[in-house]
C-alpha cells in the first residue's frame, strides 16, 4: 500500500455526518455490498479512542454489531485492538491502520459526528469526503421525541443546531461533501446510491436487495439494519445490550422484525402524529428556513406533504380542521 508523506496509509475514507435517526446504518450496510467499500459503522464509539469515556459508558464499543454477539468470537477488523493512542496524531495513524484491516479501498465511517471527522482531519487524516445525510426536521423531531421524550420544538431546534454546526465544520475545513436527503431513498433508491458512488469516485454498483449477504463488521448503529444478516441472533443481541447497559424495550426486536416484513418503510409517522400548529411553530424558529433550504427542504413542501397524507389517510381530520378554520376566520360565519 502506498504511504502518504506523513506515514498514514493512503486509504480513502468517506464519513456520514449529520444527526441520529437519519438511516445511516442501513445506508452504510447497503454501501458495504460494494466491492471497494467497507462500512465501519460508528467508529467514534470504539473505547480505544476514548471519546465517550466518562460521558456515556453505554456508548462505548469494542466489537462489531455481529461478531460482538458471540462471546470470544474474533472480529477480523476490530479484534486484537492495540492500546489507546497517546496523541491525536497516533489516533489518526491507528484509525487508518484499523480501517485498512478490512482490505478494501475505501472506508465508510458512519459515526455521523462531524466533530469526530474534524478531529481526525485536523490531526492529519487526508483523502476524506463527507456525506451530509438528513431526514426532514419534523421526521427527526418525531424520532427524537420517541427516544428522549423531548417536545417537537426541541427536536427541531436540535436538528437546526446539528446541521448548522455540521455545515460550518465541513465548509471551514474545505472537506468535499454531498448533501443527501433520506426521503430520496424511498422515491429513487438507484439514483440515491448512484449519486453517492459517483461522489465517492468508485465504479460499479451496490446490491441493495441482498446487502445482508455480504460480510459486515460495522460498529454500533440501528439494530434494524442487521436483522436480515445470517449472523444476527435476537436473543444474544438483547442479552448483550442489557449486559452493557443499553436498555431495550420489551418488544423492540419483534416490532422491528414485523415492520420489515410489512415491506417498504415510509417516513410518515411525523405526518400522522405532529399537530399542524406544533409543526408550524417549530419550523418558524429563527434560522430554521436557512438551514432547511441549504439542505433542500422547504416548510411549505413539508406542510403540503402533510396535508396530502391526511387527505389520503385521515380526510376527516382535514374537514374538521377546515371547519374550525372557517368558523374562526369567516366574518359572520
Ligand atoms: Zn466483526
Amino acid at each position: 500500500m502506498t504511504k502518504l508523506s506523513r506515514g498514514y496509509p493512503a486509504l480513502r475514507s468517506v464519513f456520514i455526518v449529520g444527526s441520529s435517526f437519519c438511516g445511516s446504518t442501513v445506508i452504510g450496510n447497503v454501501l458495504n455490498s460494494h466491492p471497494q467499500i467497507f462500512h465501519a459503522g460508528e467508529a467514534d464509539r470504539l473505547s480505544l479512542f476514548g471519546r465517550y469515556q466518562g460521558v456515556d459508558a453505554a456508548y462505548l464499543l469494542d466489537s462489531c454489531a455481529l461478531c460482538g454477539l458471540e462471546e470470544h468470537k474474533h472480529c477480523p477488523v476490530w479484534g486484537n485492538l492495540p492500546a489507546a493512542p497517546a496523541t491525536p496524531q497516533e489516533a489518526v495513524a491507528l484509525y487508518g491502520a484499523l480501517m485498512a484491516r478490512a482490505g478494501k479501498d475505501m472506508a465508510l465511517d458512519g459515526s455521523k459526528n462531524v466533530d469526530w471527522l474534524a478531529y481526525l482531519h485536523d490531526h492529519g487524516l487526508r483523502n476524506t469526503k463527507a456525506i451530509l445525510l438528513s431526514r426532514n426536521p419534523l421526521a427527526f423531531a418525531k424520532s427524537h421525541q420517541d427516544a428522549t421524550g423531548a417536545p417537537i420544538w426541541q427536536g427541531v431546534e436540535t436538528w437546526r443546531n446539528i446541521y448548522s454546526h455540521t455545515l460550518r465544520a465541513l465548509i471551514a475545513r474545505q472537506i468535499p461533501f454531498i448533501a443527501m436527503r433520506h426521503a430520496d431513498l424511498a422515491t429513487n433508491p438507484d439514483g440515491f446510491y448512484g449519486r453517492i458512488l459517483e461522489f465517492a469516485g468508485v465504479e460499479g454498483a451496490v446490491d441493495r436487495d441482498h446487502y445482508f449477504n455480504f460480510e459486515t463488521h460495522a460498529l454500533g448503529g440501528n439494530v434494524s439494519a442487521f436483522l436480515r444478516y445470517k449472523g444476527f441472533d435476537a436473543g444474544r443481541y438483547e442479552a448483550r445490550e442489557t449486559r452493557e447497559g443499553r436498555a431495550l424495550g420489551p418488544t423492540e426486536i419483534e416490532e422491528k422484525q414485523a415492520r420489515q416484513k410489512r415491506g417498504t418503510w415510509q417516513d410518515t409517522l411525523w405526518m400522522e402524529t405532529i399537530p399542524d400548529g406544533e409543526a408550524g411553530a417549530a419550523l418558524n424558529m429563527p434560522g430554521m428556513s436557512d438551514i432547511m433550504s441549504l439542505l433542500g427542504y422547504s416548510a411549505y413542501d413539508l406542510f403540503m406533504a402533510k396535508q396530502k397524507w391526511r387527505l389520503t389517510h385521515a380526510p376527516g381530520t382535514l374537514v374538521r380542521d377546515g371547519i374550525k378554520f372557517l368558523r374562526r376566520n369567516l366574518p359572520g360565519a
